[in-house]
C-alpha cells in the first residue's frame, strides 16, 4: 500500500515535471525525427499518440491531465470527421507534430489536422471487394504506425504499405502473403528497430500464422517467422518449427493449422524482446486438426522473439491444444508490479479463455493467472506448469457441451489499457458461452469458414443476449476492484488517463468518462452508433483532446442485432473542454413494416435450412438470422423480389463486391431453397410479433 502510494505521488510529481518542461510547447516536431529514440521514450512527447498503445509497452495510459475527474464534465464536441462507410472501425489514431493518423474500413488511410478535423490527404488501397469474403470479422483495421516521415499500413488484402507522412504517396508497398490464400490483414503494424512488424488473419479458413519484418526505409523483408509448423517432410524453417512439430499429430499441414498473428504485440527496449500474441487453431476442432492430440505449438500462445532475427526466445502456451477459439492475440501490456515485495516487469494477458496472466517477460515464467470472467471449460491453471486444468467432457469428443466463455472470449481484440497510478487494468470484459458441437459431417472447404464445429445446431435465436463490462482488475491480487455493467457484449477498447479518468465506448452507442479509482460515471456522450474502438487523448496548444473512432461492427454471428442501433456512417469525433459543437443524433430507424411473404414448406425443410444458414451464412449474417448488428442489412427484412432471386444471389456471387463470396462452390440450388425457406421462416416470425 505505502509503495502504491509514494509511486503515485512520484507519478504525479513526474507529470508536473513533464508539463513544466514542455511550456511552451517545443516538443512536438517533425514527424520525420521520430526514430528509435523517441519510439523508446515517448514520454518526453507527452502531447502525441506515437504508436498503437500508445508507448511500446502498450498501456494505453496518457499522463496528460487537462482534462481531469474534475473537468469531464465540460467536455464538448471539437471537431467530426465522416469516413463514409457504415461497416465496423476498430482503429487506434496516431497523433504526431499536430497530424492524426488514422484507417477506416477496406484499409483507408487518412490524415487530419488534430486541432481541425480538417481532411489533409487519404490513401485507398483500393482492396478488391472479393476479399470480404476472406474476413472473418468485417473489414476493419486497426490503425497505422509512423516512423521516420513514413506511415505504414496493413492492407486487407495482405499487402504493406509504407507512404509518404506529408502527402500519403506510396513510397513503397510488399506483399506480405500468398493471395491464393484466404489470408487477411487487419491488425496495425509496430515499427521496431527500424524494422516493420506485421501478421495476418485467417485462422477460421484455414491458413498457417506467421509473423514478418520488414526493412522500415526500402521494405525489403527482413525474416519471417511462422507460429506453427509446415509440412514436415519439407525442411523446418527454424528450430522452434521442428520442436513445434513434435506436439502435431497427423496431417495438420493440410488443414493449414492457424496461430495466426493477427493483433497483438509489445515490445520491451531494455530486454530486446519483441512480444506476439498467436490465434487459435485451424479449424477449431482439435480431433480434425491433429488427431492424436498433442499442445500444437504454437497456438494460443505469447512468443517472445528477437527483433533483429525473429528468433524465439520463449513461449508461454495460454491453451494448450486449443479446441475453442481461445486466441491468445487479445492486446498484451508490459508494466512493473510490486508482487510479494518485489519489483517484477511483467506482460499481462486478458485472452479469450477467461483467465488473466501475469508473466515474468524475461523468462516467461508464469506468476499467477485468475479467472476474470466465469469460466467453466477448466478448474482453474496450474502454477507450475502455466497449464489450465480441463474439466472433462469439455474437448465435445463424444458429445457436445455448453460452456464459457465462448469463442467470443471473456475478452476479444478490444484493447484494455493500464494505469500505473491506479495500479488497475481496465478490460472490456464480457459473459459468453458457446455449445461446441463436433461437425461430423466435415469437409474441408478450401478458402472458407472450416471451423470442423457445427454452428447448424446452435442457429437458434439466443432466450438471453450475452452481457459485457468494463472491469476494473486488480492484476497484483488477481482480483475485481470494480465493474460496470453493460446490456450487450461487444464495448470498445479502454483508454485511462493521469487524470484519474477512464474512457471507454460502448455497443449501445456511447462514450462514457469513469473514475479510474471508483469506476463512478462522471460524463457520457450519447453518439447513436455503437463504438468499438479505443479512445486516444493528445494535447495541442494547451488543449488536451479525447478523440474515439465511432463505428459499431467486426460482426460477429452471436452479436449480430443485438443492440438495435442503425449504422450511420462511420465518423473520428475528437472532445475538448469547453467546446461545444454539436453531434447530430442519428435517429433510430423506424422498425420496417414488414408485409409477409407466403411460403410453404415440407416437414423438415425449415431445419435443414437452418442447419444450412448456421453453417454458411450465420457467421456474417447473425445466429438465426438476426442481422449483422446493423452492419449488413437483416436478411428477414429483404424484399420480395431478392427472396426470388436468392439462387442467383448465394450461388453466382452477384455480390461479391460488397464481400459474398459465390456459394456454388459450397451449396446446391436445392441447398439454398432450404436456407430461403428457413429465412422466410424467420421473417414470419418477425411480422407476426408484436
Ligand atoms: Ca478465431
Amino acid at each position: 500500500m505505502r509503495n502504491r502510494k509514494i509511486f503515485v505521488w512520484m507519478a504525479a510529481g513526474f507529470s508536473l515535471f513533464l508539463a513544466a518542461c514542455q511550456s511552451p510547447k517545443t516538443a512536438s516536431s517533425s514527424i520525420k525525427d521520430v526514430d528509435d529514440a523517441i519510439l523508446r521514450n515517448v514520454e518526453s512527447r507527452p502531447g502525441e499518440w506515437l504508436s498503437h498503445g500508445r508507448d511500446y509497452s502498450e498501456q494505453r495510459f496518457s499522463p496528460l491531465r487537462k482534462i481531469t475527474a474534475e473537468t469531464v464534465k465540460e467536455l464538448g464536441l471539437a471537431w467530426s470527421f465522416d469516413t463514409g462507410t457504415d461497416r465496423g472501425l476498430e482503429a487506434t489514431p496516431i497523433i504526431v507534430d499536430g497530424v492524426m493518423y488514422t484507417t477506416g474500413s477496406w484499409s483507408k488511410v487518412f490524415a487530419l489536422d488534430a486541432v481541425t478535423g480538417r481532411l489533409k490527404w487519404s490513401w485507398d488501397p483500393k482492396v478488391p471487394r472479393s476479399y470480404g469474403a476472406k474476413a472473418c470479422c468485417d473489414v476493419v483495421n486497426r490503425g497505422v504506425a509512423i516512423y521516420k516521415g513514413k506511415v505504414y499500413v496493413g492492407v486487407l488484402d495482405g499487402r504493406l504499405a509504407a507512404l509518404d507522412a506529408e502527402t500519403g504517396k506510396v513510397v513503397w508497398e510488399q506483399l506480405t502473403v500468398d493471395q491464393s490464400l484466404p489470408y487477411t490483414i487487419t491488425g496495425a503494424p509496430r515499427v521496431v528497430n527500424g524494422k516493420v512488424i506485421i501478421g495476418n488473419g485467417g485462422g477460421e479458413y484455414g491458413v498457417r500464422g506467421y509473423v514478418s519484418a520488414y526493412d522500415a526505409e526500402t521494405g525489403k523483408m527482413a525474416w519471417r517467422f511462422y507460429t506453427v509448423p509446415g509440412d514436415p517432410s519439407k525442411p523446418f524453417e527454424s528450430p522452434a518449427m521442428e520442436k513445434a512439430a513434435k506436439t502435431w499429430e497427423g496431417e495438420w499441414w493440410k488443414l493449414g493449422g492457424g496461430g495466426t498473428a493477427w493483433d497483438s504485440m509489445a515490445y520491451d527496449p531494455e530486454m530486446d524482446l519483441l512480444y506476439v500474441g498467436t490465434g487459435n487453431g485451424s479449424p477449431w476442432n482439435p480431433h480434425l486438426r491433429s488427431p492424436g492430440g498433442g499442445d500444437n505449438l504454437y497456438l494460443s500462445s505469447i512468443l517472445a522473439l528477437r527483433p533483429e532475427t525473429g528468433e524465439l526466445v520463449w513461449h508461454f502456451q495460454t491453451t494448450p491444444g486449443d479446441a475453442w477459439d481461445f486466441t491468445a492475440t487479445q492486446h498484451m501490456i508490459l508494466a512493473e508490479l510490486q508482487i510479494n515485495g518485489q519489483a517484477r516487469k511483467v506482460l499481462m494477458q486478458a485472452p479469450k479463455n477467461g483467465y488473466f496472466y501475469v508473466i515474468d517477460r524475461k523468462t516467461g515464467e508464469l506468476i499467477s493467472a485468475e479467472p476474470y470472467v466465469t469460466v467453466t471449460w477448466a478448474k482453474g491453471v496450474d502454477k507450475k506448469t502455466g497449464r489450465p486444468i480441463e474439466n472433462p467432457g469439455v474437448r465435445y469428443e463424444n458429445s457436445p457441451i455448453a460452456q464459457k466463455p465462448g469463442p467470443l472470449g471473456g475478452h476479444n481484440w478490444q484493447p484494455m489499457s493500464f494505469n500505473p497510478q491506479t495500479g488497475l487494468v481496465y478490460i472490456p470484459a464480457q459473459e459468453t458461452d458457446f455449445y461446441y458441437s463436433q461437425d461430423r459431417n466435415f469437409k474441408h472447404r478450401p478458402g472458407t469458414w472450416n471451423t470442423g464445429v457445427d454452428f447448424g445446431i446452435i442457429n437458434q435465436p439466443p432466450t438471453a443476449l450475452p452481457t459485457g463490462h468494463l472491469l476494473a482488475w486488480d492484476p497484483v491480487a488477481q482480483k475485481e476492484r470494480w465493474r460496470v455493467q453493460y446490456p450487450v457484449i461487444w464495448n470498445g477498447g479502454t483508454l485511462s488517463t493521469a487524470g484519474n479518468l477512464v474512457f471507454q465506448g460502448t455497443a449501445d452507442g456511447r462514450l462514457v468518462a469513469y473514475s479510474a479509482d471508483k469506476g463512478e460515471k462522471l460524463w457520457e456522450v450519447v453518439l447513436g452508433t455503437g463504438v468499438i474502438a479505443s479512445p486516444v487523448t493528445y494535447e495541442i496548444n494547451g488543449v488536451q483532446y479525447v478523440s474515439v473512432m465511432a463505428g459499431w461492427g467486426g460482426s460477429f454471428p452471436l452479436t449480430g442485432g443485438s443492440i438495435g442501433l442503425p449504422a450511420p456512417s462511420g465518423r473520428l469525433l475528437s472532445f475538448a473542454l469547453n467546446a461545444s459543437g454539436g453531434l447530430a443524433a442519428s435517429k433510430p430507424s423506424a422498425p420496417a413494416t414488414l408485409t409477409p411473404i407466403a411460403f410453404t414448406a415440407a416437414p423438415g425443410q425449415v431445419a435443414k435450412g437452418s442447419a444450412l444458414f448456421g453453417q454458411h451464412c450465420a457467421v456474417c449474417h447473425g445466429i438465426a438470422a438476426l442481422g449483422g448488428g446493423g452492419v449488413l442489412p437483416d436478411l428477414r427484412a429483404s424484399d420480395k423480389a431478392v427472396f426470388d432471386s436468392y439462387r442467383q444471389l448465394i450461388l453466382d456471387g452477384a455480390m461479391v463486391n460488397v464481400g459474398m463470396p459465390a456459394f456454388k462452390q459450397w451449396l446446391t440450388p436445392e441447398d439454398v431453397d432450404l436456407i430461403r425457406l428457413y429465412v422466410l421462416s424467420r421473417r414470419a416470425e418477425l411480422t407476426t410479433r408484436k
